[in-house]
């Protein structure tokens, strides 16, 4: 998974430093040069690097620790606090509000996608009561309406955009149209007078940052007024990321960020830049190319995984979406009271339900990333049924008992 090897070696660095017998200056400046050798080969920005580095520095001042400080949970701290700040801009995004008319208009590069991201924060949204509407304004890309059309009727949503059929009973009507702004413009309007509270608008991207791209943004966003610009960008970017991500900030109020394709193997480090380069935050990641594949961002639940200590307020969250409201209390109090086999097979039954392995059990503190790897989800599914199917072998006292 991407960062997932970036978090590993800031671990290891952490874990070094906890070894060491004491900890004094060269002990410190070690595990930090670690940390900055790790970040920066995830790429992530120099510069970003470098202040992390400064600061980490200056909130710990070894010299002027008292006897009986805990050195080594104070760096710890320190780490991550700046790991946290690093992808924290200090302000959060518009967040649409049910029944109130919001529309939210996506940019991006050609690829990146944005198309795809669309559907997924509708989809999102949907299923937590809001009435999302799709249009698509890429005129550029050939199949482009076809592919948002797809992914709308597949997660019911409703859509519009050039190529635009409505089969009425008597006839058909078929919309043909070339010009963005238009488009925009009408499906924005259509959905406005359909009551839909969030509408969505998909834009052009383009292969590279160019003139005629910007000047499409601006003109879109212009006409239709969004409450916020989301900007899409692909985790596999690399260092181009902060100047991407910056360029695409002053031609259009970008307001936040969504990082796709966080479950590939690329690096993933020059996509954590594009919140210093927008001053705005992630707000959702992709992790796989199906609708629910797709994560609420939270910087310290984020850190927190990124450094092997659980995720347990997203996991709480997966069992408020995905367990009955009267089984909810008793799923936690099992949870917290430890594990009986018995217990762990009725909590397996219930996480199989609550979306890919990988993503529920990396929310687990002290669950190895390696027992259900990303990106092997059928065969993570495989295993936790596998031992199902190994206690389903055992007696009532060994499932009680163990
Ligand atoms: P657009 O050109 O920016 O609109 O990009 P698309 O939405 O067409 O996506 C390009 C490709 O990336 C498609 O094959 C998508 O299925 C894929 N994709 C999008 N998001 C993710 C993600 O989070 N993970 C993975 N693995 N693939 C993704």
């Amino acid at each position: 998974m991407v960062l997932a090897q970036l978090g590993g070696s800031i671990t290891r660095a952490l874990q070094q430093m906890t070894n060491a017998t004491v900890i004094d200056e060269k002990v410190f400046n070690d595990c930090l040069n670690e940390i900055n050798r790790a970040l920066l080969q995830s790429d992530v920005q120099f510069k970003l690097v470098q202040d992390m580095h400064t600061n980490i520095k200056k909130i710990v001042n070894l010299q002027d620790l008292a006897a009986g400080h805990d050195k080594r949970k104070i760096i710890q701290q320190a780490v991550f606090n700046e790991l946290c700040k690093m992808l924290d801009p200090g302000k959060s995004s518009f967040v649409p509000k049910k029944g109130k008319t919001s529309v939210v208009m996506f940019v991006g590069l050609q690829g990146s996608g944005k198309t795809t991201t669309c559907t997924k924060y509708a989809h999102y949204y949907q299923k937590k009561g809001w009435k999302p509407a799709l249009v698509c304004a890429d005129t550029f890309r050939a199949g482009a309406f076809d592919q948002l059309k797809q992914n709308a009727t597949k997660a019911k949503i409703p859509f519009y955009g050039s190529n635009y059929c409505i089969a009425v009973p008597s006839f058909l009507y078929s919309y043909m149209e070339s010009d963005p702004v238009k488009i925009a413009v009408e499906g924005v309007e259509r959905f406005k007078e359909e009551n839909r509270d969030l509408i969505i608008v998909d834009t052009s991207g383009r292969h590279k940052q160019e003139a005629a791209l910007f000047e499409e943004m601006r003109q879109v966003s212009e006409a239709t007024k969004p409450d916020l610009v989301i900007f899409v960008m692909d985790s596999s970017i690399g260092q181009a990321a902060f100047d991407q991500a910056q360029a695409f900030k002053q031609s259009v109020a970008v307001g936040a960020v969504i990082i796709t394709k966080m479950d590939g193997h690329a690096k993933g480090g020059g996509s954590l830049s594009a919140v210093a380069a927008t001053k705005s935050p992630v707000i959702f990641i992709g992790t796989g190319e199906h609708m629910d594949e797709f994560e609420v961002f939270e910087v310290k639940p984020f850190v927190s995984r990124l450094l092997g200590m659980g995720d347990l307020s997203g996991f709480v969250d997966k069992i408020h979406d995905n367990v009955p409201m009267d089984k909810q209390l008793e799923f936690l109090q099992k949870l917290s009271e430890g594990f009986t086999l018995r217990i762990m097979y009725q909590q397996f039954q219930n996480m199989l339900s609550m979306g890919p392995m990988s993503q529920v059990f990396s929310m687990l503190p002290g669950f190895s990333s390696e027992l259900m790897p990303k990106g092997q989800e059928k065969e993570n599914h495989a295993k936790v049924k596998r031992y199902m199917t190994i206690m389903d072998s055992m007696t009532n006292e060994g499932m009680r008992d163990r």
